[in-house]
């Protein structure tokens, strides 16, 4: 182990991020380089191809032949300049990982010369091959989709993504088309078109109602367009990645199976925002640096809680792009880790007592001219709105919190759930003293009271109208960073919401559709209840709108809680509270086929019954296959090395014992550690054997939900009992007869 240590850490490889000179280059300079945006299409493309383009992504219009094919050589030209050898199209398949698929821009082309053939070779690229590609559609998960449809699956490039190129081998780049996956018969066979879809129908439903709301006139134009924002906080670990390869665990099943707490790990509480190592360092830059070429804002770095654990952030962005844009950022960061020797781990909790990873998803809802509707100082005029909109939120929490329980759930991230660093599987949001209080002095029609706020009152700005209707202006001070609860697994802070239940590893796409089709579902029902309220006024009265808000204050006050989420208090009131406590995903998977849940999605058209059980299908299968790789994975360890380990061991004292007896000496020592690790060994023998005869048995059941369960149910404490046991004897046999790079080693070598 350390002779890998020390030819790994040796000279790690940079790249270059100056120019000439020698000067590095500014973020300025790099930024969107690699990427065919509007400016760069303008500029290349034809003005009327241009401005038919721009109708096609306002949804007016469909992408003609003459248009996809100008776009398809102005693109090709721009690519090849950079290097371009090849195109994908790049896709989101239900792997939590992107898929791609590359052809070159080869075509031959025959020339005859007085009757003898010559083939010359062109670089071409067609609008049919830009708009559209046909990847085996059967090697992709779809939860039984195929059978009951079409077998096969296209890839249609999403217009609203910009191309981009990536680095190949060699100085050669590949073109990127961002793309859509569906069925033969539109079925969804990714998580982009779910993700389109809920945007599609939030955007819709929000439009309606601000125009229930809403005076238009010259200095207030109509609202013509509402997206999600989102800004994700990646959470990531980064090992050498020469240990790492010496862990058959990481490499198969992104988290040691094996292994305990080192003497020192996190409890010093010094790696948090402390010196970035210079090897991580130089990585870190290196990827900012060519996630930038990208476009991809990359904002934040820091030290996390646990020890060589890290976290990148990116200014947030329209939720579609900041999926790609996260997805892209992972895989940059496992590239360039790998150039510096170093390997990053995305799984949720790779070792034990240690905090885990997860993957912030700060949501909110923006116009088209860039108001945020969350946020709550910008003008008092619009407190109603900002008010209608948190309480659909909570009612959207409040009905669907299971889902987007679901939405979080996997095998990896049940072992973060619920453990010392994320909330349980209760899903509740957090509003915040100030804003707690003026939901509550709305309920109970009354005057704010500041004192209940916590808050300084130099800030407040309290405004005559606002206070007739007994509701004080919402203070500027709600975005105060002081007010916080990161104990929530769903947070009001400031001007957006925080998911932080949302695993490392898993694409945002899922959890995103979900809690934008719930609050479009909780926002329709609100508009209807509030277009009952008004009668046949045109536009609804203030009075009208504080009298929805109030009777959905009290409908939704039972998924509103501010104390700590952790505690064990919260899960026996949450269960009062009649919210359920989801703590294993199998659980949580079948939430998605409740009735409320599949009508819910069905209504809002984001996902047909069809696609609902093929992802359930989906999910349940990959749980299940994650457990029982992580079982075999664990008998190979320790059938392989731990008890091979222990034996030697035992062999090595017992020889050494007969040894100091032949010398005439007293032999208890060795004799006392080989009576302690016996029954230790046999008993580990015994627990290997049973988890065995569970994985054997593994193949006779069919149904993937069953095998769901008894993958939860039976697999995992089973691989419990020998982990301990394991993990005994990796504190209690001699260092140098241990296979496996251990926590200490991990920990401290970066
Ligand atoms: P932290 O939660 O660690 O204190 P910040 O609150 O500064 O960090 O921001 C976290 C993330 O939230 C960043 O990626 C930021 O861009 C994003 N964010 C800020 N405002 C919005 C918004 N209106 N919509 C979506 N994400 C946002
Ligand atoms: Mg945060």
């Amino acid at each position: 182990i350390n002779t890998v240590v020390e030819s790994l850490t040796k000279a790690p490889r940079n790249i270059n991020l100056s120019d000439d000179s020698g000067k590095a280059k500014t973020i300025t300079e790099v930024f969107g380089s690699n990427v065919f945006s509007l400016k760069e299409m303008s500029r290349t493309l034809p003005k009327p191809i241009f401005k038919s383009f721009m109708k096609q992504l306002r949804g007016n219009q469909t992408l003609d032949k003459v248009t996809a094919d100008a776009i398809a050589h102005a693109v090709k030209v721009w690519a090849i300049e950079r290097g371009a050898s090849h195109f994908t199209h790049w896709f989101q398949p239900m792997t939590d990982s992107t898929a791609e698929k590359h052809d070159s821009f080869l075509t031959l082309k025959s020339t005859f010369f007085n009757g003898f053939e010559e083939v010359t070779a062109l670089e071409t690229f067609s609008g049919s091959q830009l708009l559209q590609s046909e990847p085996d559609a059967s090697s992709f998960p779809s939860g039984g989709m195929r059978t009951t449809f079409e077998a096969r699956g296209y890839t249609v490039w999403d217009t609203k993504s910009p191309m981009f190129i990536q680095d190949g081998p060699h100085g050669t780049a590949i073109l990127y088309v961002p793309s859509v996956f569906i069925s033969y018969n539109g079925e969804a066979l990714d998580e982009k078109s779910v993700l389109l879809r809920s945007s599609e129908v939030l955007n819709k439903t929000v439009l309606e109602f601000l125009s229930m709301i809403e005076e238009v006139d010259e200095d207030h134009p109509r609202t013509k367009n509402v997206f999600t924002t989102l800004g994700t906080e990646q959470e990531y670990f980064l090992i050498d990645r020469g240990l790492y390869t010496l862990r058959p665990d990481l490499k198969i099943t992104g988290r040691t199976l094996l292994g305990g707490l080192p003497p020192r790990h996190q409890q010093l509480e010094d790696h948090y925002f402390g010196k970035i190592p210079t090897r991580v360092l130089a990585a870190i830059s290196e990827c900012e640096h060519e996630l930038a070429k990208l476009g991809v804002p990359i904002k934040t770095r820091h030290n996390e809680v646990a020890p060589a654990q890290f976290e990148v952030a990116p200014i947030f962005e329209e939720a579609m792009q900041a999926v790609d844009h996260n997805l892209l950022t992972m895989d940059v960061l496992h590239r360039v880790a790998h150039r510096h020797k170093l390997k990053v781990l995305f799984h949720e909790k790779p070792f034990r007592g240690v905090n885990g990873s997860g993957k912030h998803c700060n949501w909110s809802m923006s116009t088209d001219q860039g108001d945020n509707l969350l946020d709550p100082s910008a003008a008092p005029e619009n407190n109603l709105r900002f008010l209608f909109f948190l309480v659909a939120i909570l009612k959207a929490v409040l009905d669907h919190g299971d889902l987007l329980r679901a939405g979080i759930a996997s095998a990896s991230n049940d072992h973060r759930l619920g453990a010392h660093e994320a909330p349980p599987g209760i899903i509740s949001v957090f509003l915040g003293s100030q804003l707690n209080e003026v939901l509550n002095a709305i309920e109970e029609n009354r005057p704010v009271d500041y004192d209940a706020t916590g808050t300084q009152m130099q800030n407040v700005r309290v405004k005559g109208t606002v206070l007739d209707l007994k509701v004080a202006t919402l203070p500027s001070i709600a975005r105060d960073l002081t007010d916080r609860n990161r104990t929530s697994p769903f947070a009001f802070t400031g001007n957006k919401f925080e998911f932080r239940a949302v695993g490392s590893k898993q694409s945002t796409s899922f959890p995103v559709t979900l809690l934008n089709s719930a609050v479009a579902s909780s926002l329709t029902e609100m508009k209807e209840a509030l277009r009952k309220q008004m009668g046949d006024k045109k536009v609804a009265s203030r009075e009208d709108q504080l009298a929805v808000i109030r009777e959905y204050i009290k409908k939704t006050k039972p998924i509103r809680f501010e104390g700590d989420n952790y505690s064990d208090e919260w899960v026996a009131e949450a269960a009062k509270r009649g919210l359920p406590n989801i703590v294993k995903s199998p659980d949580a998977f079948q939430c998605l086929l409740k009735d409320k849940n599949a009508d819910m999605l069905r209504q809002t058209g984001v996902f047909s019954d069809a696609e609902l059980t093929s992802r359930y299908h989906i999910l349940m299968e990959k749980y299940a296959k994650d457990v029982m790789i992580e079982a075999q994975t664990l008998l190979t360890m320790v059938i392989q090395h731990v008890l091979p380990a222990a034996y030697t061991y035992r062999g090595e004292l017992a020889d050494t014992a007969s040894k100091i007896v032949t010398i005439g000496l007293d032999a208890t020592a060795e004799s006392r550690v080989i009576k302690e690790l016996s029954p230790v060994v046999a008993n580990l023998q015994d627990r290997v054997q049973e988890l065995e005869k569970l994985a054997n048995h593994w193949t006779e059941i069919e149904d993937v939900s069953e095998l769901a369960f008894y993958a939860s149910e039976k697999v995992l404490p089973a691989m419990e009992a020998v982990r301990e046991l394991a993990d005994y004897l990796e504190r209690n046999i001699s260092d140098k007869l241990w296979s496996f790079p251990k926590y200490t080693e991990l920990f401290l070598n970066i």
